[in-house]
Formats: structure tokens, sequence, C-alpha cells
């Protein structure tokens, strides 16, 4: 498969003109400040390095702050490196790297002593041993937590303790990155920023660390906070980097809904303890569904709570907590508290429930290091695609990828900067023309909304190539609109940049002709072997190229005893 298809994306978000525009300089900068920024920062900057930490809300904030189950690494007895690299290769259907899983599984334990050295303070069991949870996919229990489900909030609040106590950081608090600046050759050496006052400012260093997290808000129904709006991947688009496998979505299936309360993800936990889903009807589906029914893996949980809305005519399934044989208040006492605020009981009333876009599993092609395709460009975290998830993230890999590489790629920039005896960097002059104002007024927050849900309704746990083809034309128009509009505040650029990402997850779903991991196709069902092989976008101008990577077919067995 190869083609190309118009991006409609200018190269910058705003019109430029930098001359009077503050400019500061730092060996390096990294945009984000979860798990994998923070990571990134803090060993860029042990290397010597000084690091500017940028984040568009404060510190905390980030998809990390709110993860709830833990994170996996190999420390139980019974298990082994060797089953956490199968379970991973199982789980991504094919397509994760052997390598990147295998280097990534193997510093687990390692990130885990990290983490409490920084202060985390990680469950343990009665006799003060880690305590070591299991979760769909693992074949073994193997993944810490903290404050039972409150796993993300003690790693990022160890993680922004440690920032701020570091001197060779800086960090910038709601500064939100609009673009990259680029050299005339192409390399990034620099972020155009605007602070919380609306004034612009550029950070210059000749290494930048992309380190954004996912894009849920594109979806109508989504787990993620509201940071989420795909910025990095859009601005490294624009600046020219390459993307991998961005039709891979990840949904929870079972997301609390309530119309004007936040989609709160109710987790496998509460299922595991006898929950179970039934439609308007009282019916329960999920063991027609699959053998292990309500606990059958994310995707598969996902298409069957849908298609139970379809039939059903209704907006969502429901939880059952009835059967439980011990008290759901106390045993989920937040959820308890939430559903009580809008009058559900979740003792006996059935609690709505739908899928909600959960986590980005393509991002920006990166090599072992970090590296993008661009000069000068890093990305690691959701943002990133390294290729520890394939097809399908498995559950608690997320933080242990975004620690890992995190630090992989903070040692890896902190080593650049010290090779770089020159460390010359550009004054940037460019002046770029913007739109006009528009004759009409343009409400970007119902676009927003118009936008997540054609995401919701086309892109979600089922597609179809008629829907995506319809889906894409409407976003061209949009985009043909934004093009002519002035972009003046964040919720502007965030629009933007979500509409452009929307159409890389419809171009790469619409090239991906089979159903794969979380990509489901009701008009190509099942996985084909010609389809072994990730989808790339290359920005070329206004266009992107559209191609298929092909990768060699190893079997489990023999890529485990290669590594
Ligand atoms: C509800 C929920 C539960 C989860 N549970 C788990 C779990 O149990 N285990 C697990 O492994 N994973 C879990 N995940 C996934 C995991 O939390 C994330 O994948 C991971 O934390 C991502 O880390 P990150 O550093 O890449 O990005 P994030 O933690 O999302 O950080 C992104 C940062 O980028 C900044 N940023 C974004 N755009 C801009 C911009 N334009 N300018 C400046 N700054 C910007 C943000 O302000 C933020 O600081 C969960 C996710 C959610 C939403």
């Amino acid at each position: 498969m190869d083609s190309s298809a118009p991006l409609h994306s200018p190269r910058y978000l705003i019109p430029l003109d930098l001359r009077n525009v503050p400019q500061y300089r730092f060996d390096a900068v990294v945009v984000g400040s979860g798990a994998g920024g923070s990571t990134a920062a803090l060993e860029a900057a042990r290397a010597g390095s000084s690091v500017a930490l940028l984040s568009k809300a404060a510190l905390e904030s980030s998809n990390t702050l709110l993860a709830k189950g833990g994170m996996a690494a190999v420390l139980g007895e019974g298990d082994s490196i060797a089953a956490h690299v199968q379970d991973t290769l199982r789980v991504g259907c094919d397509l994760a790297d052997p390598k990147v899983v295998e280097d990534v599984v193997s510093c687990g334990p390692a990130a885990v002593q990290a983490l409490l050295s920084m202060g985390a303070e990680l469950d343990r069991d009665e006799s003060g041993a880690l305590e070591l949870s299991k979760e769909g996919g693992h074949s073994q229990p193997r993944i810490v937590h903290a404050g039972v489900d409150a796993t993300g909030k003690a790693i990022q609040s160890s993680l922004v303790r440690s920032v701020r106590a570091t001197e060779r950081i800086s960090s910038f608090e709601h500064v939100f990155a609009i673009d990259l600046l680029s050299t005339p050759e192409g390399r990034v050496a620099g972020v155009l920023c605007s602070t919380e006052r609306r004034e612009l400012v550029v950070f210059q260093a000749p290494q930048i660390i992309l380190a954004t997290g996912g894009a849920g808000q594109i979806y109508r129904e989504t787990t993620n906070p509201v940071i989420a709006t795909a910025d990095g991947v859009a601005m490294a688009v624009r600046a020219g980097a390459v993307v991998r496998d961005m039709e891979f979505i990840q949904f929870h299936p079972t997301c609390l809904y309530i119309a004007g309360a936040a989609r709160v993800l109710i987790s496998e936990v509460v299922r595991g303890a006898g929950g179970v889903l039934r439609d308007r009807n009282g019916l329960r589906f999920m063991p027609e569904s699959h053998p292990a029914a309500e606990l059958a893996p994310r995707d598969v949980v996902s298409r069957a709570v849908f298609d139970s809305m379809l039939a059903t005519d209704d907006t969502s399934a429901y939880l059952d907590l009835s059967g439980l044989d011990r008290d759901p208040h106390q045993a989920f006492s937040g959820l308890s508290s939430i559903c009580e605020f809008f009058g559900i009981d979740i003792a006996t009333d059935p609690i709505p429930v739908r899928p909600g876009c959960h986590y980005q599993v393509g991002g920006l092609k990166v090599d072992r290091e970090g590296h993008t395709s661009v000069p000068g460009l890093w990305a690691v975290g959701e943002v990133a695609s390294s290729g520890l998830h394939g097809a399908n993230r498995m559950g608690s890999n997320s933080l242990l990828e975004a620690l890992v590489l995190g630090a992989a790629t903070g040692a890896a920039v902190g080593q650049t900067v010290q090779a770089d005896v020159s460390r010359s960097l550009p004054s940037f002059t460019v002046r770029e023309q913007g739109p006009k104002t528009p004759p009409v007024r343009v409400n970007v927050d119902d676009l927003v909304y118009s936008l997540k849900s054609l995401m919701w309704r086309e892109l979600g746990v089922r597609r179809t190539g008629t829907g995506m083809n319809e889906a894409l034309d409407k976003m061209r128009f949009w985009s043909r609109a934004v093009r002519a509009m002035p972009l003046e505040d964040p919720r502007a650029w965030e629009f933007s940049n979500m509409l452009e990402v929307a159409q890389l997850i419809t171009l790469s779903a619409l090239a991906r002709e089979e159903s794969r991991g979380v990509h489901h196709r009701s008009d190509f069902e099942g996985a084909r072997p010609e389809w072994l092989a990730h989808t790339e976008l290359t920005p070329q101008g206004n266009e992107a190229m559209i191609e298929s990577v092909g990768i060699e077919r190893r079997s489990l067995a023999s890529a485990l005893s290669s590594s």
C-alpha cells in the first residue's frame, strides 16, 4: 500500500514574527511533565544539561496522575522476563518489536527501585514485600501499585518533588507549546510558546523532547483529562516527523456514562469482583461474546458493550453490582460517592457505562533512544511509538514504558549535549503571514464537540470504510475553515491539533484493511497476513505519504530465543 493524502495543515499555527519575542536558551527543552517528560528531564539534568520543563497546566496535571491499576515489572518469584515479554508480544498481536519489548521489560525492576528511591510509597503485603496484582493479559501477578488504585498520583508526586529539587531543571507551568521552530535545514531547535498571560516566548535548545501524552480528548467519550489534545503529534508532524500506527486507539469498555458527570473509568477490578454487564432489558450479554465473559480482553468487552447499545437502541449498557458477595459501597467507595451524587445506589441500581477512548497506541516513530525522524527532536511516553505495544497495549505497560524509555531518552539527550562542543543555535527571525479575520465568527467549542462526536461514531470501537471516508470529508471541510481563520488562543490551537491528528488516525485506519488488536473494521473482519506491517505517515509539504512497512514475521518462540 502506498498513497498520498492531503493534510491541509500549515507549517505554523499562528503568523510568526519573532523579532520582539524573548528567546531563552537551554541545553534541552522537555515539553510535558508526566511520567515520560519528568523522567527524561531528571536524567538529562543528571548528565549535566540545563533543562527547561514545560507544561501547559500545573506540573502534576497529566494522564500519569490518573493512572489507577499500576505498573508492570517482573518482581515475583514465579515470574520471568521471558514471560512478561511473551505476554506483551501476544497482546500486541505480532506487531510489537521483540527487541524493544525485551529492553523495556528487563529494565522494569530497576524502574521500580528508582521510584522507591524517589520516595514513592508503593503498597506492600503483610511481610513488607511489594504487593503484586494480576491484570488482563499478564500471565503472572506483576503489577505494583500505590494507595490500591492511586498509583499515578504516587508516581507523579514523587517525580514532581524530584524535579522541583533539581537545580538544573527550570519548570514553566501553564506554558502552552504552540509549535516547534525549524532551521532552514529542517533541524528543530526551538519551541514557540504562549505563557499564562498570553505572551509569546521561545525556548531554544539543540535537543527538544516531546512528552505531551495522548489524544483522548479527540473522542466524545474518554478517560483522559483535558490536557490530552494530541498537541505533540500535531506539532511534530508540522515539523516533518514520521508517525506510525495511528489507527490503534485503545478503548476502555466501562466508563461511567451520566450526563454531566466526568467519564470516570470503572476498572476491571469491579468486574473481577463479580460485576456483570447487562443491556437495558436486563440481559447479561458477555457470556455469549467470550468464554471469559466480563473479564474478556478490553477490546472484546468494548465491542460487546457497543453492540448491545446498538441492538437495544440505548445510550449505554449497565454494570450490575447487586450480586457481589461484599458491600460495593465499601469496596468501591469512590465510585459509590460519585454515583450517589446522581441518585444511583451502586448496590441495587444498574450503573450506566460506555466505552471511552483510553490510550493512543501509535504516535511519533522513535528508535530505542527516542530519536524521531527529525534532527534535534526526541519523543517519549504516550506521544511516541516505540515498538513496545504493537497493535494493542497490555494494561500497566505504559507507565513502565514512560519511566524506562524516559530515562533512556533523557540520558541519550544528556550525552548528545555533552558531545556537542559548538552548542551554537540559530536566532529565529521567522516571519509568516497569517489568515485575515473571517467575515463570520467561528464557534470553536461547537467544532470541538462536532469532531469528538464524529470520531466516536466513525472511528470508535467498530469502523467501516464508508463511515471513515465520510468522516474524512467532513474533517477536510472543517480544515479549510480552520485554515482561513486566525487561531488566537489555546482552545483554538488545541482544536486545530485535534483535527489534524483525527485525520492522521482516519487515514491510517482506512489504509489498514483488516482487523487487528484494537483496530476493528466491520468490512474487514480478522487479521490478514499481508498486513503484518506498520502504517507510516511521512509529511511532505501539505501532503502525507502513507506506506505500509513490513516487518519480518517471527514466531514468539524464535523472537524470545534470539533476544
Ligand atoms: C484514567 C487512566 C488510567 C490509567 N491507568 C494506567 C495504569 O494503571 N497503568 C499504566 O501503565 N497506564 C495507565 N494509564 C495510561 C498512562 O497513565 C499514560 O499512558 C502515561 O501516564 C502517559 O505518560 P506521558 O508522560 O506520556 O504523558 P502524560 O502523563 O499525559 O503527560 C503529558 C504532559 O504533556 C503536557 N502537555 C501536553 N500538551 C502540551 C502543550 N501543547 N504544551 C505544553 N505542555 C503540554 C501536559 O500538560 C502534561 O504535563 C491510564 C490512563 C488513564 C487516562
